[in-house]
Formats: structure tokens, C-alpha cells, sequence
């Protein structure tokens, strides 16, 4: 049973900015059955799952936003299909009618629920790749799943599910040697291939990691270019879209940079961020975050979340902020990425 159906007069959440906030990124679990370099430390500790909101909860809080004119939601994690129900939280969340629901996933679990996902009514899928050579990807996850995960990719290219979106995040030393065989794959397959620049979000304090790996949007669209010829830019539908979007002449797919660390796109952020304990976050360059989980479990939770809607659209904070370079106090597992 969802929150109480409340009937509010509908006002857009604007930020103090007047950003429109429309879009809503949920982490169903801060767990995960890989173990990232960059995303978080070998030995993280996951949440007590007496923190954790129920899926039914994170439905109320995704209702709530919805009448405040929230229409896209992305399901995030941790790892999102790690979270048993997750395909019926899908559901619900298209039965409650939000026009665009999507997905981040590693794609370990992906196969087998594709044809749920579908059903459920998922939109788009994004699926994480950081490298196309097993070794590599061993030691990047510290998991050995190259294939399964690759299997998944090239399954969900076979579904309505198809262009998938494949995101890498670019590493110095580490995977930068493959911008152009990743590149590549947008000539073969209708694949969106973007690589994320590093943010300092695996929980390493003293910032040593990030910096030895860092790599700009810039230099890797430098790269690919010299690798495969001039880049087309492609106007994005959505303005407050992260991804710089390119073509290569006569591609199925496209090639992409996301630039959170050399050119923030906060001047056009319209997100929030629910962690599965709870919490909102309404910048990832920072490491506020305003608790829900009261609200959400009042008697009458729809006008208690929006009260918190609003009271964190008043602090989400200006353009113009840049990444410190330590680490935050959240892992981007635990935020959502
Ligand atoms: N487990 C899922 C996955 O890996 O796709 C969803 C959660 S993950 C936190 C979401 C996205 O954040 C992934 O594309 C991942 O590559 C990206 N990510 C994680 N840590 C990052 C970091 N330090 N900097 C930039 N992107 C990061
Ligand atoms: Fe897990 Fe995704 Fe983080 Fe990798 S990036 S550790 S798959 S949550």
C-alpha cells in the first residue's frame, strides 16, 4: 500500500536558483556485489538493513515527489537488482506515472531480469563498462565477471531496451589506453558509450587516488578523435542532460563525455538523490543531506515529504562549486550514483 493519496495543488519544486528539480534518482540498496575502485573501499561496511527504507517507502517518498513535478526517476544503487523486488518497484513506479523510469546497473544480474525489467516498463537502461579486457575488469571490480556482464550487454541490445547506454569511468594508467577500442563499439553496435570523469567518491581521504587517476572529458574526446576521426556533436532532447553527446560519420551509436569535475553542469541540475536510509541529497559536490526517513514513516506522509521537498530545495546549493579533492563523507555506492 502506498502513502496516503493526498490531492495537492500541483507547484513545480524549484530550487532557490529556480532550477526545476524533475528529476529523481533513488538508491534502493547501498549494497553491491562488486567492489569498485573507484566507488568504494575492499572492505566497505554496508548499512544495517534495519536503516534501510522499505521498497514500499521509497514508493511514497517517489509519490510525494511526483506531485511536486517530478517526472523521471532513476533506479540506482549500490547495485540495483541486488535488491530483491526491485523489477516490481519498476512497475510501481510506471503505475504511478512518471513518464520516464531508467536504470543504472553493473549488468552481473541484468540477463535474467530483462524481460522482467521490460514488463515492468523500464525506459532506458544504463550499464556500467569500464574496460573491454577481463583481466582488467577483475582488477577494477575486484570481481571476475567481464563475460556476464558482457553477455548481459549484448542480450539487452536484443530487447526493447536497445540502444543501451554503456558508461566507463576514465582512469589515468588504467583504462584510457581503450578510449578508442570503447569508442569503436559505438560503429557496431547502437550503443551510447560515455566515459564519466573520476570524481573523489571512493571514501580514499586523502585525495591520492583521485588525483593519480584523474583524466578530463576533454583529453578523452581528444583521444577518440585522433583514434577514429572527427566527433559530430548531437544537440541533446533534454537540456539538463549530463553527457556531451558526438557521432562518429555512419555510427549506430554515440560517443560521450561526462564532465561532473573539469565542467560541472550545475547551472542546469534539476536532481535530487534518496539514499536507501533514508536521506536526501540535493548536490554531490557536497555532503549535505536532509533525512526523510521521519516523514516518510508519519501518519500523514505525503505533506510531511513535501515539507522536506521544499526544505531541501531552499540549501541545494548554487552553480559554481567544484569538487574538493578528498573524498566525501558518502561513497557513491552509499549516495547513488
Ligand atoms: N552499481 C550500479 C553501476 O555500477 O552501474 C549503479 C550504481 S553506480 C554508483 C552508478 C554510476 O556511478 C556507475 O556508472 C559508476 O561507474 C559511477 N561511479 C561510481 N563511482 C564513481 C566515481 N568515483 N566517479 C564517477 N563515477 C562513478
Ligand atoms: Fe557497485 Fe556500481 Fe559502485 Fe561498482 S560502481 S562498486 S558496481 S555500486
Amino acid at each position: 500500500m502506498l502513502g496516503k493519496r493526498t490531492k495537492v495543488s500541483m507547484t513545480q519544486l524549484t530550487d532557490s536558483f529556480d532550477r526545476k528539480m524533475d528529476y529523481l534518482r533513488i538508491s534502493v540498496t547501498d549494497r553491491c556485489n562488486f567492489r569498485c575502485q573507484y566507488c568504494m573501499p575492499e572492505d566497505i561496511k554496508f548499512q544495517d538493513k534495519s536503516h534501510i527504507l522499505t521498497l514500499e517507502e521509497m514508493l511514497t517518498f517517489a509519490e510525494a515527489c511526483l506531485q511536486l513535478g517530478v517526472t523521471k526517476v532513476r533506479v540506482t544503487g549500490g547495485e540495483p537488482l541486488v535488491r530483491r523486488g526491485v523489477v516490481w518497484f519498476v512497475e510501481q513506479l510506471k503505475a504511478l506515472g512518471f513518464s520516464d523510469v531508467t536504470m543504472t546497473t553493473n549488468g552481473f544480474l541484468l540477463k535474467e531480469n530483462l524481460d522482467g525489467l521490460v514488463e515492468a516498463g523500464l525506459d532506458r537502461i544504463n550499464i556500467s563498462l569500464d574496460t573491454l579486457q577481463p583481466e582488467k575488469f577483475a582488477f577494477i571490480t575486484r570481481r571476475n565477471h567481464f563475460q556476464k556482464v558482457w553477455d548481459a550487454i549484448m542480450a539487452a541490445l536484443e530487447t526493447p531496451l536497445s540502444p543501451v547506454k554503456v558508461n566507463a569511468v576514465a582512469m589515468r594508467g588504467v583504462n584510457d589506453d581503450e578510449i578508442v577500442e570503447m569508442a569503436k563499439l559505438t560503429l557496431k553496435y547502437p550503443m551510447h558509450v560515455r566515459f564519466i570523469e573520476m570524481m573523489p567518491l571512493n571514501g580514499d581521504t586523502d585525495g591520492s587516488h583521485f588525483r593519480s587517476l584523474f583524466i578530463s572529458g576533454r583529453e578523452i574526446l581528444k583521444r577518440a578523435q585522433e583514434g577514429l576521426g572527427d566527433l559530430v556533436e548531437i544537440q541533446p532532447d533534454d537540456p539538463a542532460a549530463p553527457a556531451d553527446e558526438f557521432k562518429f560519420e555512419g555510427a549506430p551509436g554515440t560517443f560521450g563525455v561526462i564532465t561532473p569535475v573539469s565542467e560541472p553542469f550545475c547551472a542546469r541540475c534539476s536532481r535530487l538523490r534518496l539514499t536507501a536510509d533514508g536521506k536526501i541529497h540535493p548536490c554531490l559536490l557536497t555532503d549535505l543531506d536532509v533525512p526523510v526517513k521521519d516523514a516518510i514513516r508519519s501518519s500523514d506522509p505525503i505533506p510531511a515529504i513535501h515539507e522536506v521537498l521544499w526544505q531541501t530545495a531552499r540549501i541545494k546549493p548554487a552553480a559554481g562549486l567544484t569538487l574538493p579533492e578528498r573524498s566525501r563523507n558518502r561513497t557513491m555506492s552509499q549516495i547513488g550514483g
